[in-house]
């Protein structure tokens, strides 16, 4: 008779026991204080069922084995004491997983992550399905900490130590295919077929996967200490103890233990622990947060599956492009027809960085399709205008695309400055024109403000978030004012950049203050990478908003047809589109020129918010960390104002 929880339910069989995860009023299964405490109830319970043959555990839900741990619950850990303690009661329940006397399995579907992965961790076998887009790994670095429920002890076990390593360092999710090459899973196969790997399983109780010999040899003690060196030499190229202590803990706590012993399991408690109170991890888990709140906002469905882009330059090319390798058909126009053939050569890079088959490079490449006259508008779900950022050619591009576009199509624009208004003046329907602003580059930032204006339709909205989100990306909603959200601090942001170099700073300098601050690039390279006849006209429309003076030699460049990367000169030269000087970032940058390059970016952040260009401070730093690769070790401009 099967026994119901109020997240799990108990369902005893001939030969072995189902216990099903079904988080109560959740779509998802993720483990809290709740889930975790009843789980151990039911462990107790299980195990003291006479003549247990076997337990499997799966998950009730149509979507996902196990999220892992609620996220949602870090804000509310503030003393190391309490976090050893949280912790510890975690490894305590997957210990007793561990110990149930009978042979465990763990049945997973689509996903299995951080928490979810180390419960299956702690069962004897595990099968999953073998669907590409199922996802199993560790994310626990993203939100700033390590695995910490016996993770670090039992996954160098099973794959070892230098695999286990790259996987939790990486927190990059594996499909059932790579999963079991790795020896992650003992089965990925059709959902089909699970319950005969389960009865063989059962029967013939094959031995723990082990990690190959190299592996093993690897993870011995005097080997320990050259692995981690080389792998932390690897990490600190990209981040800095300081702002990320996640990865360098979790190299010390391997390098120490090697995930032998309990020593090793109350060591991981004691390191995440530490992590779990650090500011970092409280920024991480908040833009992990902020993340999931802009995904929510495409949740509909878009009903795009046909894109017709026209412009094929720096943006226009590269959003075709990306929405051809996200299954979308797209039919890519340009004035200039070299310009397409530059496109698609720079698309077919793309795809082959990007996807591993050959059969899925030709995919996508089948996707895209040149257009050069246009044929596309009259069929497309989705016009993007990507043309030059001039006013009166896209009020006469666009005067042509509502006329020939499909009634029910939506009409975006991917200007940075101009507004929605003047754009759609004179049409028998303004409110059909909505903004889908991309980041440079395309490929790179996951942030696209969806611009809206006061008379654009909910439903219109609702379709364009839901596109934005069906090409892996974040849609911010944004409202139809001067340089949108993210433009509009980086214009003060890049103008005093600018104006410190007038001051004598070299832009070497001003850039490697920027990075040692955490930014993802110095104003002046971002300048130069947008385009400087993109940051001066975005500049002129928000010349009024902005207190800083507009620096000459912004227009003495574009006049002399220094655009920056696009034409191998800006504020930097460029060859092949690499940046020809070095930028040196140093150890402690100077504070005052940090401070004079974020003061004015801080403040044009609040005072966008004041304007309401988007409905709360969260949405703030959710754009300046996706759209214009703001530290989110910091958790956003206006979050390091509130906390000091
Ligand atoms: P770009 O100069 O690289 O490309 C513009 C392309 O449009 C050119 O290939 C040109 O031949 C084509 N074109 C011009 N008029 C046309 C017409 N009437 N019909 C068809 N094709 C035409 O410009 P870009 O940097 O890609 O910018 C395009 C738009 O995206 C602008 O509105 C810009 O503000 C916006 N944007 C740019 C960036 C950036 O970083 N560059 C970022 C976000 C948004």
């Amino acid at each position: 008779m099967s026994t119901s929880y109020q997240h799990w339910r108990v369902e005893p069989g001939e030969n072995y026991t189902t216990v099903y995860f079904d988080m109560a009023d959740s779509q998802v299964n993720v483990f809290n204080q709740a889930t975790m405490r009843e789980l151990s109830l039911v462990l107790k319970h299980v195990t003291a069922q006479p003549k247990l043959k076997a337990v499997v555990f799966r998950s009730a839900k149509a979507k996902g084995f196990i999220a892992g741990a609620d996220i949602t619950a870090f804000s509310q850990i503030s003393t190391v004491n309490d976090a050893v303690a949280d912790v510890r009661e975690g490894q305590q329940i997957f210990e007793q997983l561990a110990a149930i006397p009978v042979p465990t399995i763990a049945v997973m579907h689509d996903f299995a992550l951080g928490g979810g992965l180390e419960f299956a961790l702690a069962c004897d076998y595990r099968i999953t399905d073998d669907d590409p887009r199922t996802r199993l790994g560790f994310l626990e670095t993203r939100v700033g900490i390590h695995p910490g429920w016996g993770g670090t002890t039992r996954l160098p076990k099973l794959i070892g130590g230098l695999a286990a390593l790259m996987l939790m360092l990486s927190g990059r999710t594996l499909h059932g295919g790579a999963a079991k090459a790795m020896g992650l899973v003992d089965y990925a196969i059709p959902k089909c077929d699970v319950d005969r790997a389960i009865a063989y399983l059962l029967t013939a109780l094959p031995p723990a996967h082990k990690p190959s010999i190299w592996q093993r040899w690897l993870g011995f003690a005097p080997l320990r200490p050259i692995v981690a060196g080389l792998l932390r030499r690897r990490v600190a190229a990209k981040i800095k103890d300081k702002d990320y202590p996640a990865p360098f803990a979790l190299l010390n706590l391997w390098q120490r233990y090697g995930g032998y012993g309990e020593v090793a399991t109350i060591a991981e408690a004691n390191s995440v622990a530490k992590l779990l109170v650090t500011p970092t991890a409280k920024s991480l888990a908040r833009v992990f947060l902020l993340r999931e709140r802009l995904r929510e906002l495409g949740k509909t469905e878009s009903g795009v599956k046909h894109v017709h882009v026209v412009g094929a330059g720096t943006m226009g090319g590269d959003i075709a492009a990306w929405c051809a390798l996200h299954h979308m058909k797209v039919t890519l126009e340009d004035a200039d027809s070299a310009q397409l053939g530059r496109s698609m050569a720079r698309a077919v890079v793309l795809f082959q960085r990007k996807c591993k088959q050959k059969h899925r490079v030709q995919a996508a490449r089948d996707n895209l399709i040149m257009d050069p006259k246009g044929y596309g508008r009259a069929h497309a779900d989705l016009i993007i205008e990507a043309i030059v950022e001039d006013k009166s050619a896209k009020q006469a591009l666009w005067q042509a695309l509502v006329q020939t576009a499909k009634p029910d199509a939506i009409l975006a624009t991917n200007t940075s400055s101009i507004s929605l208004t003047e754009l759609s003046e004179g049409w028998a329907n303004p409110a059909r024109l909505i903004g889908l602003h991309f980041f440079n580059p395309v490929e790179r930032m996951p942030l696209v403000e969806v611009v809206e204006t006061s008379s654009t339709a909910p439903e219109l909205a609702a379709r364009a978030f839901a596109f934005v989100k069906s090409i892996d990306k974040l849609p911010l909603p944004v409202a139809n004012e001067p340089g949108f959200l993210v433009n509009r601090i980086l214009s003060a942001y890049m103008l005093a950049a600018v104006g410190l170099h007038a001051q004598g700073y070299s832009y070497a300098q001003i850039d490697g203050a920027a990075l040692a601050f955490g930014m993802a690039m110095g104003p002046i390279e971002l300048a130069d990478t947008v385009g400087l006849d993109i940051c001066l006209a975005a500049a002129k429309t928000l010349v009024e908003k902005l207190s800083l003076p507009m620096p000459t030699v912004l227009a003495e460049k574009v006049k002399a047809g220094e655009l920056g990367r696009k034409t191998g000169k800006g504020f930097y030269t460029y060859i092949k589109g690499q940046r020809r000087e070095k930028i040196a970032i140093p150890a402690s940058p100077d504070a005052r020129l940090v401070e004079a390059l974020m003061v004015p970016l801080k403040a044009e952040a609040s005072a966008a918010l004041a304007d309401g260009v988007v409905s709360d401070a969260d949405l703030v730093d959710a754009g300046m960390i996706f759209g214009a690769g703001y530290p989110p070790f910091r958790g956003g401009p206006l979050y390091v104002a509130v906390t000091g």
